[in-house]
């Protein structure tokens, strides 16, 4: 008999017919001698709404105390839905919210850690014979104010309780059947992958792939928390997140392609090249807590340069002010932006052992002339900004370039 964490995603909690579905699948699980333990999401929109909803009242600044209170209803519901579902098959079981169980985290609202998690609860219920049904998404700090974890945080707290209750394995079910070589939704001949390692994988999410969220991935490595990725309603073996990386002869040297268009780009021209610029340029974006990704200083020019940074799109606007103020300072000609911007990333452990990885990348995209603007490196990624209208084609050529499309339909 083996303890199992299943997580359902927004679109596999839909409507009350998938909920019904989801539920049917549950008590299969259960009837086989799994103790079981469900986390779902809020209803697929569901979070949005709500986020839109406070948004309007607040004209676009809501409180985060007050959000996190009113986005964790969400997965209140769902809950709520799912244990009465089972519990009409015969199934005994029991919803608790994130306060209940006691997932206990920082007080950072809207983007809070998971510091503990008190399984005494879920363990009685498990003993007793129950499913377990958990809101994902959201917890409590010391003080007993709600908290959530950040979009896609329900991944997290499926990990989470997976390491907490020593579970045989966490299940991600959700609406594709598995992790890709790149988001299916956008590369038709993209390829389910049967494993993936942890660093692979935490480096496909933190560059875009919102598949699994970074956290959950951290706290699976962390931990060793067998993670599989499946389809919530389709029969197979989905994609199982491994610690070992194996070296065989046809490991690919890349396995993964992530993208994401959420950053934008900021250039300072005509700073004077001298020391302790780029510390006066950034020291007050983070002072101002903006988190910066990409950073570019240009040869200098007449003892002046140019330096281009990308920020979080939703920081665009905050970032443009600090960095007026700082070429005011300066003596800067200009600042410049661009919020058309898309970071592509490929993803290998098995760059590690190749060379010229990087300058095969910078082929593909020069054959659809798609036009480099920043450049980043580490041992088992390479990201590019380009243009933010060449996202797809590029995903699309360096797929082909790094022969990971699939092969059934490479005649197509
Ligand atoms: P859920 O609501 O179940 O949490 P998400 O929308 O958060 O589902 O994550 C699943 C989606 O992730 C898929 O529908 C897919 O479009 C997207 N995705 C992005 N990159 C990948 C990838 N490499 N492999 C699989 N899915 C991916
Ligand atoms: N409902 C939350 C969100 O939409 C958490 C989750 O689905 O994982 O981000
Ligand atoms: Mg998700």
């Amino acid at each position: 008999m083996a303890l199992i964490v299943q997580k359902f995603g927004g679109t596999s909690v839909g409507s009350i017919e998938r909920i019904q579905q989801v539920a049917d699948k549950v008590k299969k699980f259960r009837e086989g001698g799994d103790d079981i333990v469900v986390v779902v999401s809020a209803m697929s929109g569901e979070t949005n709404r709500l986020i839109e909803l406070a948004k309007q009242i607040t004209d676009g600044d809501p409180v985060p105390r007050e959000l996190d209170v009113m986005v964790s209803t969400g997965e209140q519901v769902t809950i709520a839905l799912l244990a009465m579902a089972l519990i009409r098959r015969g199934v005994p079981a029991v919803s608790y919210t994130g306060n209940q169980v006691r997932i206990l985290t920082d007080n950072a609202h809207t983007k809070a850690r998971i510091l503990q998690i008190d399984d005494q609860r879920i363990r009685t219920d498990l003993k007793a014979g129950k499913v377990v049904v958990v809101a994902g998404f959201q917890g409590v700090d010391e003080e007993g104010n709600i908290t959530t974890l950040g979009r896609g945080g329900s991944d997290t707290t499926g990990v989470a309780l997976a390491a907490a209750l020593k579970a045989d394995e966490c299940q991600i079910y959700t609406d594709v059947d598995g992790v890709y070589t790149t988001d299916p939704r956008v590369v038709a001949k993209a390829q389910r992958l049967d494993k993936i390692t942890f660093e692979e994988m935490l480096e496909m999410a933190s560059l875009g792939s919102k598949v699994l969220q970074i956290r959950s991935v951290e706290f699976a490595g962390k931990y060793n928390v067998p993670l599989r990725v499946l389809h919530s309603f389709q029969e197979g073996p989905g994609t199982l997140i491994t610690l070992d990386e194996e070296e065989s002869m046809e490991q690919p040297i890349i396995s993964g392609i992530a993208f994401n268009r959420d950053e934008a780009k900021l250039t300072i021209r005509g700073v004077p090249d001298i020391p302790g610029v780029a510390f006066k340029i950034l020291g007050p974006i983070s002072a101002a807590n903006i988190e910066v990704d990409m950073i570019v200083q240009n040869v200098a020019h007449d003892n002046t340069t140019d330096f281009t940074f990308t920020v979080h799109r939703n920081d665009y606007n905050g970032a443009k002010t600090v960095l007026e103020n700082t070429a005011r300072e300066l003596g800067a000609r200009e600042v410049i932006g661009d919020i058309n911007i898309a970071k592509v990333s490929i993803v290998g452990v098995g760059m590690r052992s190749h060379a010229g990885v990087a300058s095969r990348m910078f082929e593909a995209l020069a054959k659809e002339t798609i036009n480099i603007q920043m450049i980043s490196t580490s041992e088992i990624k390479v990201s590019v900004v380009i243009e933010e209208k060449y996202l797809e084609l590029a995903v699309r050529a360096l797929h082909t370039a790094f022969e990971l499309d699939a092969p059934a339909r490479q005649a197509e």
